[in-house]
């Protein structure tokens, strides 16, 4: 028998599983190659509970391992306060990334048609729009998301800037596109994902790990810990590429009941707005290894001044702001950690941590690789 660890967290042994597979609303994934064996997730932000649902659908038998397991964005979980916007941002931008992030949005797609409503699963699909100038590249994911469309100067200025052109794109130096994608309420799609777990036989734990998730028993152990990877917090991994990039943004009423979300990158600043509910979430910052969570009220009023600026006159009438939020994207240099390794005693680490400011956008794409990595090694 293996040791057990710290406080005996771990699991003795295989476990005789009873997943309901494809049981639950949202469960998909059918393949089982891992019946009995067992796995333990740490960190429940969107990254842990997405890998945690999708060893289990794959027939593991699963425990989440978390500091906070209830997703307070107060308590150092990015996850609880992101905007929740499909888009690629803050990571690397590769094949790769591309990749999860369609499948990501394909998956978003499947909850969307499982029969459970936006009160439930808090996913919704909306229009966005982005617009850099100078231009940026066409980006990766581009190509595989069919609602992808580039828009030429004169369309952007006659759909969003019809009354008051304050936002001049340069001639021939810009890059515009519209698509659809999801947008995530995040709190309720967050106690989809810990239903949907629990629901199929997984156990959530309020636990913080010290020191390397060796320590822990199960045949797979996944480390999905954020910035709680970082050297820093002398957390997990202490993974010396892993820093903060701190973001605050504002929540304003939504009067006008928009639905759009639209980036704006123009005279070497940007904006950005992303609806979310009854508020619209106006931003941001992005602070290399800032990890001060107070709410700076100079950075409040820098974020109205860029959002009037750049952002359609329509949308940034009366913006009254209604709340503040900080939050820390856990960002890694050299990229995303999606990778794993065996111990001696045939158990796999698997990493899946380090995605930036694209946690929402990568999330089923890192989970399924996941999936992938620890069942090849775990053969
Ligand atoms: C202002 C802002 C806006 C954003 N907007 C978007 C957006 O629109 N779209 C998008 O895709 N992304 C967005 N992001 C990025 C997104 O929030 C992150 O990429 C994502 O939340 C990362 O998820 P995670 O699960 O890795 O980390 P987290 O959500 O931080 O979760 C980490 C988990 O690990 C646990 N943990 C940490 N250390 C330990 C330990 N030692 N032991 C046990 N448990 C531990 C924590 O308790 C927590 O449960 C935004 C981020 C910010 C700051």
């Amino acid at each position: 028998m293996r040791w057990l660890g710290p406080r005996g967290i771990g699991f003795r042994g295989k476990v005789e599983v009873q997943v309901a597979r494809g049981s639950g609303k949202g469960c998909r994934r059918v393949k089982c190659s891992a019946s009995g064996d067992t796995a333990i997730v740490v960190g429940a932000g969107v990254i842990g509970l997405c890998t945690a649902v999708r060893l289990q659908e794959s027939g593991y038998s699963v425990k989440c391992l978390a500091e906070n397991i209830g997703g307070d964005p107060n308590q150092g979980v990015a996850s609880g306060g992101a905007g929740g916007l499909w888009f690629p941002y803050l990571c690397e931008s590769t094949e790769r990334t591309g990749r999860w992030a369609n499948e990501t949005r394909r998956a978003y797609e499947d909850i969307l048609s499982n029969g459970t409503k936006f009160e439930e699963n808090g996913v919704a699909v909306k229009d966005i729009w982005q617009c850099y100038s100078p231009a940026d590249e066409i980006p990766p994911w581009a190509g595989d998301c069919p609602t992808f469309e580039l828009l030429t100067k004169s369309q952007v200025e006659e759909k969003y800037y019809p009354h008051k052109p304050q936002y001049e794109i340069m001639e021939n130096d810009f890059l515009a596109y519209q698509f659809q994608a999801p947008i995530v309420q995040v709190d309720i799609y967050l106690s989809y994902l810990r239903r949907l777990f629990t629901s199929m036989g997984g156990e959530l734990v309020q636990h913080r790990v010290d020191g390397p998730i060796e320590a822990l028993e199960a045949d797979v152990l996944v480390n999905c810990a954020g910035i709680g990877n970082a050297t820093h917090l002398q957390g997990l991994e202490q993974d010396a590429l892993m820093k903060p990039v701190r973001g605050q943004i504002i929540h304003c009423k939504n009067r006008e009941h928009i639905t759009e979300a639209v980036t704006i990158g123009g005279d070497g600043e940007s904006a950005y707005m992303i609806p979310r509910g009854d508020v619209i979430v106006y931003g941001g910052t992005s602070d290399e290894n800032q990890w001060d969570l107070d709410v700076d009220q100079d950075a409040v009023q820098d974020i109205i001044r860029r959002c009037k600026k750049l952002l359609p006159e329509a949308y940034t009438r009366d913006m009254e702001v209604v709340g503040h939020w900080v939050g820390l994207r856990p960002y890694r240099e050299q990229g995303v950690s999606v990778e794993a390794r065996s111990l001696e005693d045939g158990r796999v680490v698997v990493n899946n941590y380090g995605h930036g400011g694209s946690g929402f956008t990568l999330c089923y794409g890192c989970a399924d690789e996941v999936v992938r990595l620890a069942s090849e090694r775990n053969a």
